[in-house]
């Protein structure tokens, strides 16, 4: 059991090279990766934080009976009442009451987002700082508002988790502080939510991070470095011309025609980049009437890429493209960068105890093979400085963000994943606070895999040359 476990963990490191180059300039990288696996004895790890704890169970019996007392219930009414990104007032509230009335200190609004909290339980002191990051915004959608991708139940399993933990520590008179952090508007930006959170110096002084999320199947990531949906630039293309009328348009200058030409010339270059790169925008300004001639319009760009260094000549063909379009048509173009989403780090001796607890609390649905190495948040910003995880029990059979994943969130199914998500974290962070050596183990390998990424970078950089041009004769 034990060597198929290892053995899984270090096939599926690799999963995080998406293309033949990446893969290439990784090899030396990943070697030393399943070295560094390989002296961790992760399956040791998980032998023995499975064994039975009465004192973890106290913890893990108090999660639950929050979630069946109140919790739940939290979690189907802000499923029933969903709030888009950084508007999520009536959910924030009702997380921020809970966590006050349980001995938490919150403040409001901070790093300069109104929807943003931090909560700090009253009774514990000193390190280790074990945060919660809990997420409440609900999906954009034609039709309305939705909780399509189960943001709702996350808010209620954190705190859960957390106050569980917290009220053990001070009741056991044990170091360590529990800190819950509410992060707004994860689906959307700008602005980056957990970015200007972690550049304010929120998160400082963490030495883990949790979160929960709805999957379709119990899982965990691989130990690297990756994210779920490549890495993204965020970028919006805003250009201006000067209105006249339709009958003498040489008056003036379209700003429409200067928008359909960045979409044409991007389209122009699509066979000269590397063919996993996904550039989709949206017309956002396209004009007022059709008789006066657009003087502003809009573009909304996500451009990804597997890894951040080619990403970086993806973004240039698609500014310049841009810019062409700005210079044929005599307008001018503003970019605006407004946020990037990179690689985060997973680490096995997170991934494989916390797998292993969910399985204990009875998860369903299990994904054997560990998942691409991924942060437990989307923006890397912290998932690349503090090691963490994300707990993913099963909670809907439907992907996603789709109205059927929303539906399971007030159910059996979502109930039952939830219930699951927030003893297994709370189990966690149990072991972590009370095992130093574990701690340990914990930030070698993720300050081991942190160094890797950094030469994994270079490697790319070596590979990624752009042809020489010559100036025509
Ligand atoms: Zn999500």
């Amino acid at each position: 059991m034990r060597l198929f476990v290892l053995a899984a963990l270090v096939s599926t490191i690799a999963l995080a090279q998406e293309t033949p180059t990446e893969r290439e300039a990784a090899r030396e990288v990943l070697k030393k990766m399943g070295d560094l696996e390989r002296s961790l004895d992760v399956p040791g790890w998980v032998t023995r934080l499975s064994a039975a704890n009465p004192a973890r169970d106290q913890v893990t019996t108090r999660a639950k009976q929050l979630m069946d007392t109140e919790l739940l219930a939290m979690s189907d009414d802000i499923t029933k009442h969903p709030e888009v990104g950084f508007v999520e007032k009536r959910s924030v509230q009702l997380l921020v009451d809970y966590l006050k009335r349980h001995s938490f200190e919150v403040t409001v609004g901070v790093a300069s987002l109104p929807m943003a909290f931090v909560a700090r339980y009253k009774g514990n002191n000193g390190a280790p700082n074990l945060g919660v990051i809990v997420e409440y915004d609900a999906l954009r959608g034609t039709q309305r508002a939705f909780h399509g991708d189960q943001h709702s139940a996350q808010g209620p399993v954190g705190l859960a988790a957390a106050i569980a933990m917290a009220e053990y520590l001070e009741r056991a008179h044990a170091p360590g502080s529990l800190v819950v952090f509410g992060t707004p508007g994860e689906e959307m930006m700008p602005p980056v939510a957990k970015t200007d959170m972690f550049k304010a110096g929120i998160f400082n002084g963490m030495d883990v991070m949790v979160r929960s999320h709805a999957v379709s199947s119990t899982s965990r990531p691989a130990p690297g470095f990756g994210t779920c949906c490549l890495n993204i630039d965020g970028v919006k293309y805003t250009f201006s011309g000067a209105p006249s009328h339709q009958m003498t348009p040489w008056n003036g200058r379209n700003a429409l025609e200067a928008v359909i030409h960045l979409f044409n010339n991007i389209d122009s270059v699509r066979s000269s980049m590397r063919p996993e790169a996904r550039v989709q925008g949206v017309i956002t300004e396209g004009g007022a009437a059709p008789n006066v001639v657009p003087d502003r319009t809009a573009a909304d760009f996500y451009i990804r890429y597997p890894d951040a260094v080619y990403l970086a000549q993806v973004r240039e063909f698609v500014d310049n493209a841009a810019r062409a379009a700005a210079l044929s048509t005599g307008t001018k173009v503003k970019i605006d960068n407004y946020g990037n989403l990179r690689d985060g780090i997973s680490v096995a001796t997170l991934g494989e105890v916390g797998f292993a607890h969910m399985k204990h609390f009875g998860a369903t649905h299990i994904a054997d093979a560990p998942g691409k190495p991924q942060g437990y948040e989307e923006t890397g910003s912290v998932s690349s400085v503090i090691p963490g995880l994300g707990f993913a029990a099963y909670t809907s059979s439907a992907p996603n963000h789709t109205y059927e994943m929303e539906e399971d969130a007030l159910t059996e199914v979502g109930h039952q994943g939830f219930v699951v998500d927030a003893e297994a974290m709370a189990a966690l962070l149990f072991d972590f606070a009370t095992h130093a050596d574990y701690r340990a183990a914990v930030k070698r390998e993720f300050e081991g895999i942190q160094a890797l990424f950094g030469e994994y970078q270079e490697a790319l950089k070596k590979v990624y040359t752009a042809p020489r041009v010559p100036d025509p004769q």
